[in-house]
């Protein structure tokens, strides 16, 4: 059982928990993305596993009727274990969720990945016909041209900040220069997008940008933000905004748990509050 403590930012360890999280979310209008917590798998045999979860938590989906999609890590289903089992079993998820009307995200991890993920995305997004989306990084240097790649592609784009420690010949290292890199291809995707753009931040500032943007060019937009996180903005924006928020359970929580107080330790006083009743 997962301790109060990290109950904040994790679901529960199974579906059915997780299931019961989307509901109260759903309840207020707050859409969720769920992910089953893993990666970097070298062996095939847990990737196929996790990519069976997928498939039957796609069922479970469909069945309960709940406003929720599932986000994939490639290196969950296999990227490490060779680009081929990734493609198959990344390909089996959104084949399977399609014929269900449940949308797949894929996100993205380090910089050696981005290629091997932009080419699954673009192929099972025009496949599906937007029932696909991928997330791109703000910090690396590469993003410009993908965005222009992806531009004409079906699908949805999540735009984040970066959260993995790049080296400076891939990536910009500098905070505030992330920032303003994040602010110029948001720009450029409500000018060039014609919609499916997920602004995964918590950052107020980016929240305001994309509202006034939304204002200027008219594009469709949605809110993405991680559970435990701002949640009080979460159900604010969801009054006017589409938000979705990312859900995240499963037996590997303590990791996650672990990272969410380490890129910000007031996360571990916010989490001790709640156990605490205060
Ligand atoms: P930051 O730059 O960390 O903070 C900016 C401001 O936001 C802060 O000053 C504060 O005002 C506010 N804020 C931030 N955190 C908190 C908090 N805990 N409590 C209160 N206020 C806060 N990264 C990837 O590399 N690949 C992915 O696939 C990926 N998927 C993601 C999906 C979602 C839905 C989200 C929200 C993030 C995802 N990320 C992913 C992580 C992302 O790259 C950033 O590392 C992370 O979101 C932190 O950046 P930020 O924009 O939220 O805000």
């Amino acid at each position: 059982m997962i301790p109060p403590i990290a109950s904040r930012f994790v679901a529960g360890e199974s579906p059915a928990e997780a299931l019961d999280h989307v509901r109260e979310l759903n309840d207020r209008d707050v859409k969720a993305i769920l992910n089953l917590l893993g990666e970097h798998y070298d062996d095939r045999g847990p990737a196929d596993e996790d990519a069976e979860a997928y498939l039957r938590l796609v069922d479970d989906i469909e069945g309960a009727d709940l406003d929720a999609c599932i986000s994939v890590k490639p290196s969950q289903i296999g990227l490490d274990a060779g680009t081929e089992v990734f493609r198959e079993n990344v390909e089996r998820i959104a084949d399977y969720a399609a014929a269900r009307d449940v949308f797949v995200w894929i996100d993205m991890e380090d910089h050696t990945t981005t290629d091997a993920t932009l080419d699954a995305y673009e192929e099972l997004a025009r496949r599906h016909e937007g029932g696909v989306g991928v997330c791109v990084q703000a910090n690396l240097r590469r993003t410009a041209d993908d965005l222009e790649r992806l531009a004409d592609v079906p699908g949805k784009v999540r735009l984040v900040k970066g959260a993995y420690d790049e080296p400076e010949s891939v990536a910009i290292t500098e905070k505030a220069a992330v920032d303003d890199a994040y602010e110029e291809y948001l720009e450029y995707m409500f000018e060039h997008f014609e919609g499916g753009i997920a602004v995964g931040s918590h950052d107020p500032k980016m929240i305001s940008r994309a509202k006034e943007l939304h204002d200027e060019y008219g594009t469709d937009f949605e809110v993405q933000m991680l559970m435990g996180v701002r949640e009080d903005a979460q159900f604010d924006l969801a009054d006017e905004y589409e938000v979705w928020q990312y859900v995240p359970y499963g037996g590997k929580w303590l990791s996650y748990f672990y990272r969410r107080v380490m890129e910000r330790k007031e996360n571990l006083l916010f989490a001790l509050r709640a156990v605490l009743g205060r």
